[in-house]
């Protein structure tokens, strides 16, 4: 049995308890979009996936030619900013909602290695970063939302009543991350998911807007020797806690 199937066939999460925002954040490929979207099938709240938005952004920023010799332009990408709708929709019989850029489904293709190689680059820009996050907190206001990033818990919610720092080792995460995109039937190495994993790890940590940081008030979650269904248990105890 998969994790999605796992998290529906578990016991309703308590109704009488009040729906609370939760927000999770941490390294590249630790794991963060399984367990939030698990969480999320659990207790019946709403998953926002914002890694997704800055692959989108990402996705404008290639088909529109803004990076040149892995330099992005800027200016080109700020003039542009007001092109670039994102929305998450839920294709019919599907359990989550897909990403879609300027009313098209783009889920598959932001998930690809080209998008992973270019989209710290995108994130780091800070015009990008205030639209984003202004999406987010809008897309946030409603109680029993999940969000997942990188600056989650300490700007886009910081007032999220639980928030979670996951980790895990470097070792692990590449090994996942390889095994996702070979899933898909997509080829890479090794070697080059662990590059693009560390690089866009220093990037993010390193960026001067608003950097990958744990919150004071973060749980943290390593979970490197842990098995979805360990780390769901964990998470539905912090949540039974902070409600
Ligand atoms: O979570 P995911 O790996 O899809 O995120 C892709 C990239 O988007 C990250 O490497 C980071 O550069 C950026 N990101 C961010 N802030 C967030 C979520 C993602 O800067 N809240």
């Amino acid at each position: 049995m998969d994790l999605k199937q796992q998290s529906q066939t578990l016991a309703p999460f308590p109704n009488k308890v009040a729906k609370i925002t939760i927000a999770i954040d941490g390294y590249s490929s630790c794991g963060k979009s399984t367990l939030a979207k698990t969480l999320a099938h659990s207790l019946g709240y709403q998953y926002i996936d914002t890694g997704a938005m800055y692959r989108c952004v990402t996705l404008y920023v290639i088909d529109n030619k803004m990076i040149y010799h892995g330099e992005l332009d800027v200016k080109a990408l700020v003039n542009h900013l007001d092109d670039i709708d994102i929305s998450f929709r839920k294709p019919e019989g599907a359990i989550d909602a897909d990403a879609f850029l300027n009313g098209v489904n783009v889920e598959e293709k932001i998930r690809g290695m080209n998008i992973s190689n270019h989209v710290s680059l995108v994130s780091a820009v800070k015009e990008v970063r205030l639209r984003m996050v202004a999406l987010q907190q809008k897309m946030g206001h409603a109680c029993g939302v999940i969000m997942e990033g990188r600056d989650i818990g300490t700007v886009v919610l910081p007032n999220a009543e639980l928030k979670i720092f996951m980790t895990a080792s470097l070792e692990v995460r590449v090994r996942r991350r390889f095994n996702e995109i070979k899933s898909k039937g997509q080829e890479v190495s090794l070697e080059e998911v662990k590059e693009n994993v560390l690089s866009r790890d220093y990037k993010d940590t390193h960026r001067e807007e608003s950097p990958l940081l744990q919150a004071n008030d973060a749980v943290v979650l390593d979970n490197s020797n842990l098995s979805h269904q360990e780390q769901l248990d964990f998470a539905l105890k912090l949540v039974e806690e902070h409600s």
